[in-house]
Order: C-alpha cells, then sequence, then structure tokens
C-alpha cells in the first residue's frame, strides 16, 4: 500500500513512520510512505501557501495552487484521496477496514483555518475526523489514520501483536491485564489467571470484558447483543452473559 501524506509540516512525521510498527511494515515491503511538503510547490514569490478567508473570519485559509500542483504531480487524480478534518465521517474500525483494502491513499492535512474548498471538491475528497474537538492541524489526526490502517494490512502484525480480543475488534472492551510481579504494592492479580486452567481464564476475561463494556460503553454493549454474535457462545459463556445481563456486581 503507497500512501502519500500532503503537508505543510512534513518534519512531524518523521519520529513516528521510522518507528515501531510502521518501520517494520516499511522494511517488510507492506507499506511505502511519501510525504509531500505542499511548500515546494507554491508558485507564491514569498512562499506562501495560505491567504485570508473570503467574506471574513479568523484566521488563514490554504490557496488552492499549491494544494493543486502536489497532488496533481504526485498522482492522486481519481486516486482515494482523504482530507483530515473536523467537518468529516468520524474514523472507525470500520472506516479503517474500508482503508486499508486500497492499494494506495492519498492523505491532506489542513492547518490554521482550513483549506480552499475547491480543493476538497476538484479531488472528491472524503473529510475525515478523528473525533469531535479541534486540533492544531491534521498531521496529528492523518498519524493517527495512519496507524490504525497500517495495523489491519495482513502482515504488518506478527501473530502476537495482533490479538482478536483487541477492544473494538471483538465487539466487547478488551478485559483488564497483567503481568509480573503477581503482588505489586499489595496489589494482587487474580487468582484464576495462575489456575492454568484455560476454559476458566477464558470465562474470566469473557465476563470482565463484558462488565467493563457494559459499564463504560453501553453503546458498544448494546450493538454486541443485537450483532448476532451471541448465538454463537457456549452454553458457559451464554451463562456469563446471563450473569452479566442480570448483576451489577463486580468480578469476583
Ligand atoms: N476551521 C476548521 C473547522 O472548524 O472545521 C478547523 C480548522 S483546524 C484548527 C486546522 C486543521 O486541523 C483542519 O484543517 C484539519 O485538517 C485538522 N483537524 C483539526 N481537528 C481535527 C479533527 N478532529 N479531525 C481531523 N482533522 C482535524
Amino acid at each position: 500500500m503507497l500512501i502519500t501524506v500532503l503537508t505543510q509540516f512534513p518534519e512531524m512525521f518523521e519520529n513516528i513512520l521510522n518507528s515501531s510498527i510502521l518501520e517494520k511494515a516499511m522494511e517488510k515491503g507492506l507499506i511505502e510512505f511519501r510525504v509531500i511538503n505542499i511548500r515546494d510547490y507554491t508558485a507564491d514569490k514569498h512562499n506562501r501557501t495560505d491567504d485570508t478567508p473570503f467574506g471574513g473570519g479568523a484566521g488563514m485559509v490554504m490557496t488552492p495552487q499549491p494544494a493543486f500542483d502536489a497532488l496533481y504531480q504526485n498522482g492522486a487524480s481519481g486516486k482515494r484521496t482523504l482530507y483530515m478534518s473536523p467537518r468529516g465521517k468520524m474514523l472507525s474500525l470500520d472506516l479503517a477496514e474500508d482503508l486499508a483494502s486500497e492499494d494506495e491513499l492519498f492523505i491532506l492535512c489542513g492547518h490554521y483555518e482550513g483549506i480552499d474548498q475547491r480543493i476538497i471538491d476538484a479531488f472528491n475528497m472524503e473529510e475525515v475526523s478523528i473525533g469531535d474537538y479541534i486540533l492544531t492541524g491534521g498531521e496529528l489526526p492523518a498519524m493517527v489514520l495512519i496507524d490504525a490502517v497500517s495495523r489491519l494490512i495482513p502482515g504488518v502484525l506478527s501473530s502476537e501483536e495482533s490479538s482478536l480480543d483487541e477492544s473494538i475488534y471483538s465487539g466487547l472492551l478488551e478485559s483488564d491485564t497483567y503481568t509480573k510481579p503477581r503482588v505489586y504494592e499489595g496489589m494482587e492479580v487474580p487468582d484464576v489467571l495462575f489456575s492454568g486452567n484455560h476454559k476458566l481464564i477464558h470465562l474470566w476475561k469473557f465476563e470482565n470484558s463484558l462488565r467493563l463494556t457494559k459499564e463504560r460503553r453501553p453503546d458498544l454493549f448494546e450493538a454486541y447483543l443485537q450483532s448476532g454474535k451471541t448465538k454463537d457462545l457456549s452454553k458457559d459463556e451464554k451463562k456469563v452473559l446471563d450473569t452479566v445481563l442480570s448483576s451489577d456486581k463486580n468480578i469476583e
């Protein structure tokens, strides 16, 4: 997959693209990133890429010329092109999965007040938001999207790194996790995790997961109940679900 990012602040991407899973994915040849500096395409003699908004209002707006030229010259015409924007469709696992199935993506990052609408219209851009809050620029949202999408490309995560238990992926929040030592500052890891009984451990994790989801994300819990996934539960899992549905007690 080739991901081309267009930004006025390319240096912001250096660390994130050259570390951890994304770096490994590049080394394996599964993803390639191009970070394009929009400023390199401006025809303005003062190197400007923004101007004041027509009709008044605060802030500066990205002018069409440098963005159009950067997009044309890097082959964005006819390709799937995203604009990171708080006005956009909310980034979700479904959207990330959809994007991960593409061979090529272009991502434009806005800054200051935003970008001239004609850039969005001409390249048929999909606006994508990472949440109901305003960030200074589209660079962090683009990095969030790239990370979320890259993890879903087959082969990017090793089998130990990828887990179907991951929160949201399974339809539920992931259960609490623990590591060594067994006791820390007097706080003990639940005994069941040392029982060696895989079935019991699985049921404990399932119950923990159900309770967390019910408490913190009632919307997700309701969607899980409606999803039909409950039809595939074993008899023991079904019992656990019934207990969670009928009580508010914490897990022992
Ligand atoms: N004036 C714009 C508006 O009200 O929609 C917000 C501009 S914001 C200060 C600057 C840039 O940051 C945007 O052009 C966008 O690229 C990015 N941005 C800010 N918040 C974002 C969010 N929640 N999701 C995605 N991108 C965001």
